[in-house]
């Protein structure tokens, strides 16, 4: 049987992960998956039916849905039964219940089902909260990625503003915050260091400097 490899990149929010995941998939030719595209599709699809406060609801919705993620050129594109969703995942409004959602063990039960399977005929770059710790434990590499909260918050809050979201730096800050303790105390599956994972903080670092780094060992794990 073919070994595929996994590259898996966890951190909190805006530490950088979706950069450096598509930075290294398109350099070594990998499959990339935002795993958190998954969950924000998820309640992007509750708001919209009203169900985000009926966990039985949200976990059926989670297993009947038809999602789709299609990668390419820098951007996933996501479906949702054929209807993109794309722009409409990344909102503030989604940003605020997407760790709630997050939270409930089936819908994540549903999930995880469909990123192992992208690993079983794909070497892959992998990113989210516990991609390193709970979707592929063996991993070939783990990263865990940090960087300080008013860095993060300044990246998202620069992504909104050129998306023309009205949103002030306090407010991204606070939300940001507000999902790394929701997603970091969670029982099921919490965002935490893997106890094998190479732990980069990106606060003073440039991509180049972050992906150079990162490439050289994953070079050495290829070459293996
Ligand atoms: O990575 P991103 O910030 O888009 O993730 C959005 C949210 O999805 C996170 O705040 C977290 O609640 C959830 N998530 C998760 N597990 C993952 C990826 C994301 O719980 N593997």
């Amino acid at each position: 049987m073919q070994k595929f490899i996994i590259i898996a990149i966890d951190g909190p929010a805006a530490s950088g992960k979706s950069t450096l995941a598509k930075y290294l998939a398109d350099k070594l030719g990998f499959l990339y998956v935002d795993t958190g595209a998954m969950y924000r599709a998820i309640t992007y699809y509750a708001l919209e039916k009203n169900i985000e406060n009926d966990e039985d609801a949200v976990v059926e919705a989670a297993k009947n849905i038809n999602l789709t993620l299609q990668y390419s050129n820098g951007l996933t594109r996501v479906f949702i039964d054929g209807k993109e969703v794309t722009d409409n995942i990344r909102t503030p409004k989604v940003n605020s219940k997407v760790s709630d959602i997050s939270r409930i063990k089936d819908v994540r039960v549903e999930l995880v089902k469909l990123q192992q399977k992208f690993g079983e005929n794909n070497n892959l770059v992998v990113e989210g909260r516990d991609t390193t710790t709970v979707v592929f434990p063996n991993a070939d590499l783990k990263i865990f990625l940090t960087a300080n909260a008013k860095e993060r918050a300044k990246r998202r809050y620069l992504e909104f503003k050129e998306k023309g979201v009205e949103i002030s730096l306090d407010e991204v800050e606070k939300s940001l915050l507000n999902r790394d303790t929701i997603d970091s105390s969670r029982k099921v599956s919490p965002l935490t260091k893997a106890k094998d994972a190479i732990e980069v903080d990106t606060t003073n670092l440039t991509i180049q400097e972050e992906v150079n780094r990162i490439l050289n060992i994953v070079e050495k794990i290829i070459n293996k």
